[in-house]
């Protein structure tokens, strides 16, 4: 099989990674790539969100499949112009993309599909905000509806810091077209879990459970990033839990995507929160691996990621068999100071290759080569060191272990990544 992967993180590292083990897999190219996608891929300085220069790039390279990062280009509707061009694609086209791209949609859609979502109003003015405010209580959850790298949900305590939230979106638009249409709901509260799943438009799959950590310091606390560290699998996530998210979210969305007409084949991601009767309710959907909950995923996923791939672009994922998860895996972000706000990049990053391998792996994703070919620092989340191990308590002592052997002047991490594993 010849490969083109679309992206240049954490995630797309580790997705480079995993499609490499594959026997199955002769030729992997990507692009953008990064220096650690180099590693298993050849990389092409092309702007995955183009979709004429995608589709020039996929046809001359002849590959089976394109597996997209991120879920930009899949916004933008690259996936709609491989797949006019017959090459298909691990992702959905713009129309089954907006389960993401647009929270307003997504919010109707399972209104109309009955699946559990906060209850909600969808505000184009700020009078109505005004009113959507007042029928809630503390603590409020105001969203923008578009796309906003993980900056465009606000949580506040007062009545007045929400109005002046939704002032600004809808009002001074800070958020520009993706505040627009602002979306006012309940707040929920329990404990927060990613489900990933593969889907052909007819079978869906989960993968092992996950658990992000947002926040940029310790114990939750600080800014909201676009995540400081991850584990799998989550060990009170049991079967029960786990059937119960089958039947009542993740079967009715792939039935409700049929009966509105929506092709959908690729990842589906669920942020699922928790309530404290053990409800679980949606809080958003993705239509692509998390980051970085891909790179503790796929470790842990039993299978050939190239083999379920490929099944679900040709339809027959129902007759693979489904991997065991094996062991568990722990992920840590080191991050540029400053981050999630201003940083300085450019700085170099020490004693990287000797690191990775066997039970440690090292994904780049904010990396450059400079034009000495030192590797240096290139953005805000900079690497995710993890660690793998029988039981989640060995992968975490050997990823912290690693974040000991790898530096870079600045560098910043979570010291309790998992810890809520253990609690
Ligand atoms: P990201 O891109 O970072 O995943 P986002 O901008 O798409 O985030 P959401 O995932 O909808 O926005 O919300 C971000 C976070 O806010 C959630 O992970 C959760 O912690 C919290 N949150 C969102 N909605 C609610 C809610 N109704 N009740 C409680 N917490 C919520």
């Amino acid at each position: 099989m010849r490969v083109l992967l679309l992206g240049r993180g954490g995630r797309e590292h580790a997705l480079a990674w995993a499609l490499a083990r594959s026997p199955l897999v002769k030729a992997l190219h990507a692009a953008p790539g990064n220096p650690g996608i180099a590693d298993y891929a050849t990389c092409h300085d092309i702007d995955p969100c183009d979709a004429p220069a995608v589709v020039e790039l996929a046809r001359r390279l002849s590959v089976d499949f394109v597996v997209p990062g991120p879920e930009s280009p899949l916004v933008a509707g690259v996936g709609d112009a491989l797949e006019e061009t017959g090459i298909p694609v691990f992702g959905p086209g713009r129309s089954g993309a907006r389960l993401e791209g647009s929270k307003a949609f997504s919010k109707e859609f399972m209104a109309r599909h009955a699946i559990a979502t906060a209850p909600f109003d969808l505000c184009r003015t700020l009078p109505e905000a005004e009113e959507a405010l007042r029928k809630r209580r503390p603590p409020y959850v105001v969203k923008a509806d578009g796309l906003a790298a993980g900056k465009g949900a606000f949580i506040v305590d007062t009545f007045d810091e929400a109005l002046i939230v939704c002032s600004d979106l809808l009002v001074r638009k800070t958020l520009g077209d993706a505040g627009k249409v602002v979306i006012v709901e309940d707040h929920i509260a329990g404990t927060e879990l990613t489900l990933l799943a593969v889907t052909d438009g007819k079978t869906v799959r989960l993968l092992p459970a996950s658990q992000d950590h947002k926040r940029a310091f310790d114990e939750d606390r600080g800014p909201n990033t676009g995540g400081m560290g991850a584990y799998a699998p989550v060990p009170w996530a049991d079967e029960a839990l786990l059937d119960r998210i089958g039947r009542e979210i993740l079967v009715p969305t792939i039935e409700g995507l049929r009966r509105d007409a929506i092709p959908f084949r690729g990842v589906l991601y669920l942020g699922v929160m928790l309530d404290e009767a053990g409800k679980p309710w949606v809080l958003e959907y993705n239509v692509r691996l998390g980051d970085p909950e891909a790179q503790v995923v796929l470790p842990v996923f039993g299978g050939d990621w190239a083999a379920i791939v490929s099944a679900c672009c040709q339809g027959r994922l129902e007759a693979m068999a489904w991997p065991q998860a094996q062991g568990a895996a722990v992920g840590i972000v080191l991050a540029s100071a400053g981050y999630p706000g201003a940083y300085e990049q450019g700085f170099p990053i020490e004693k990287m290759d000797a690191l990775s391998g066997g039970d440690i792996l090292v994904f780049h994703a904010g990396t450059a080569r400079n034009t000495s070919g030192q590797i240096v620092t290139a953005g805000g989340r900079v690497l995710t060191v993890v660690g793998l191990g029988e039981d989640l308590f060995s992968a975490r002592e050997r990823a912290y272990e690693a974040t000991r052997f790898v530096s870079f002047e600045g560098v910043h991490f979570r010291r309790d990544i998992a810890r809520k594993a253990f609690i």
